[in-house]
C-alpha cells in the first residue's frame, strides 16, 4: 500500500514492515485525500477512518464513542433530537471484501403521541451490521448497486446504516401509552386526563346551523363555453 502524502522526503514510508502512521504535521496535507470521490468529511461525527485497522482479514478493532445525532434521525413523530448524543459501541473487522462493522447505538428519543399529541420521551437501542466493500477496481463491477456500502479510501460513512437501523426499530404510531384514548372528537380535550369526559348536548347542531346559513354552494359550470357566446 503506497500512499503519497506530499510530505517532505524524510517522511517517506518505504521501509518494509513499518507501520504508516502519519505524524501530526502530515495530517494537514491529507485534508483532501484523492481517493475520496464523494468527499466524505473525515471530521464528520459518523465518518470512521479504518486506516488503523489495516486490511489483513481477521484484524479487529473495537471503539466506543458518542456522536452527535444528524438531523432527522428517526421519523417525524419520534426521533433523536438534532445534535443529541448517540452512543456507539462498534467492532470493526477486516474481511476479504472490506470492513465488517457490527455495532449497537443508544439514544434518547423525543416525539408525540399520535392519538393525543402528548410529548413522549423514550430511548432506543439498536443493533446493526454492515459490510463496507473496499473501493478497489475489482470491486467496482456493480458500482451502480446502491445496496452496497463502500469505503471511500479508508473512510466509511456510518450515517445511512444508523438511519436505517433507527427507523426500522421505531414504532410507526408511537403512543403515550398502549391504551391512550386519544382526544374528544367534539372538543379536542385529552381523554386520558379526563376519563369521565362527556358533553350534555352534542355540539353538532351549531355547525348544522352554520351550514344552513351558508346555503347551498354556488354552482359554477366548470365546463363553460370555450368561445364567445354573444347574442
Ligand atoms: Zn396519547
Ligand atoms: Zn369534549
Amino acid at each position: 500500500m503506497s500512499r503519497r502524502f506530499g510530505s517532505p522526503p524524510d517522511a517517506r514510508i518505504d521501509s518494509p514492515g513499518s507501520v504508516p502512521v502519519p505524524k501530526p504535521s502530515d495530517v494537514s496535507s491529507l485534508s483532501r485525500p484523492s481517493t475520496t470521490s464523494k468527499g466524505l468529511d473525515p471530521r464528520a461525527p459518523l465518518v470512521l477512518d479504518t486506516r488503523e485497522l489495516g486490511r489483513r482479514p481477521g484484524s479487529q478493532r473495537r471503539t466506543s464513542f458518542d456522536a452527535e445525532a444528524p438531523a432527522g434521525l428517526g421519523i417525524e413523530v419520534l426521533r433523536v433530537p438534532d445534535g443529541a448524543p448517540v452512543h456507539l459501541d462498534l467492532r470493526l473487522e477486516a474481511v476479504m471484501e472490506g470492513v465488517l462493522v457490527t455495532g449497537e447505538a443508544q439514544a434518547e428519543l423525543e416525539g408525540e403521541c399520535v392519538r393525543c399529541l402528548e410529548p413522549i420521551e423514550d430511548s432506543i437501542a439498536v443493533d446493526f451490521q454492515e459490510l463496507f466493500v473496499y473501493d478497489d477496481p475489482e470491486n467496482r463491477g456493480d458500482e451502480d448497486d446502491e445496496d452496497v456500502s463502500r469505503l471511500e479510501g479508508d473512510l466509511l460513512d456510518l450515517e445511512p446504516v444508523l438511519r436505517d437501523a433507527v427507523v426500522l426499530a421505531l414504532p410507526f404510531q408511537p403512543l403515550c401509552g398502549e391504551d391512550c384514548p386519544g382526544l374528544c372528537p367534539d372538543c379536542g380535550a385529552r381523554l386520558a386526563d379526563d376519563p369521565d369526559h362527556a358533553h350534555d348536548a352534542p355540539i353538532d347542531p351549531r355547525w348544522a346551523q352554520l351550514q344552513e346559513l351558508a346555503g347551498p354552494a354556488p354552482h359554477e359550470d366548470p365546463a363553460g363555453q370555450p368561445g364567445p357566446d354573444k347574442e
